[in-house]
């Protein structure tokens, strides 16, 4: 059996270590196999997937495949990368004072814009380092301080859209 379609050219499912005629070219190619090659190149490296496909000549496409259609990782069971970025907010360390109102002389608090019990996130563009005051106040609805802290994460996250980059790496 064709492990591509030959009508469509997609790739048919395929238990993973069964190297289409295309792979076994462009390993021979390489001069080692392609898992040798990932690991070199995407893991040690660390070159993004559309550089891996122009190296190994293929469309990015069927590197990592889409919807049904599997790709080279899967097939060859190679392992993705994580997402490097980690937008917890836990690793925005700069902030020492109330965001709200600059104490500095309390512990502060990390407060949820959108309540956590509504679904939001513990990310930079939804978290506040607030005094206890400042928190109780917007866990309470206080209309000004809803205003300000909309004010602060509205700006933190335009400064992350026109940098790209997350507030620790600014
Ligand atoms: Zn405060």
């Amino acid at each position: 059996m064709p492990l591509r379609n030959l009508k469509t050219g997609r790739f048919r499912a395929n238990p993973k270590g069964i190297k289409t005629d295309l792979m076994k070219k462009t390993e021979k190619k390489l001069g080692h196999s392609l898992k040798k090659d990932w690991d070199i190149y995407y893991r040690k490296k660390r070159w993004g997937l559309k550089k891996m496909a122009a190296r190994w000549r293929i469309k990015r496409s069927t590197l990592r495949g889409f919807k049904k259609r599997q790709g080279w990782v899967g097939i060859l069971g190679l392992e993705l990368r994580k997402k490097t970025y980690n937008f917890n907010v836990s690793k925005i360390k700069k902030i020492k004072k109330c965001e709200v109102c600059g104490a500095n002389k309390t512990k502060l608090q990390k407060s949820h814009f959108i309540p956590r019990s509504k679904g939001g996130p513990d990310c930079f563009f939804n978290i506040l380092h607030l005094c206890p005051n400042c928190h109780d106040r917007l866990d309470n609805e206080d209309n000004l301080i809803i205003k300000k802290a909309r004010k602060i994460l509205l700006s933190r996250s335009a400064n992350a859209l026109n940098s790209r980059l997350p507030p620790w790496r600014q």
